[in-house]
């Protein structure tokens, strides 16, 4: 059995056709989901209409502040690339301008401090296997 290279590293995200800009935009070290250019309401996960008012869709920056809304902390052995940093938090985070959006992602910083409402900042981090990046988010 042979084993890649890779193996160790995180796994790279498959972007389908509605995810992409998505991806696109941390690969440019932004954080961005989309918004609604009718109702202006945010959208996450990434969907081809506005789930409130069917209206169009575009890309909007997020200012990176949010709160944690719910979080587990993760101890075993789930995702390669990641088993040296057990136990660590995964958080749903709610965005400063988007109370009722979720992000999912992984909580850095000082773990001692997490809470349900702690206040987090995101960071664009390198997936070393590949092109793509990835939002974490620091409490602050
Ligand atoms: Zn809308």
């Amino acid at each position: 059995m042979s084993e890649r290279m890779t193996d160790n590293f995180p796994p790279q995200p498959s972007p389908s056709l509605d995810s992409l800009p998505f991806w696109e935009s941390l690969k440019k070290g932004v954080l961005a989901i989309q918004r609604c250019t009718a109702c202006k309401q945010w959208s996450f996960p990434m969907m081809e209409r506005c789930r409130h008012c069917a209206g169009e869709l575009t890309m909007e920056a997020l200012s990176g502040d949010g709160t944690i809304y719910t979080y587990i902390v993760e101890h075993q052995k789930v995702a390669p690339g990641f088993d040296d940093l057990r136990p660590y938090p995964i958080a749903l985070v709610t965005p400063k301008e988007a109370p009722h959006v979720r992000l999912p992602a992984r909580i850095i910083g000082d773990k001692s401090i997490i809470k349900i409402g702690a206040a987090v900042r995101a960071e664009i981090a390198d997936l070393p296997a590949g092109d793509f990046k990835v939002a974490c988010f620091r409490l602050v």
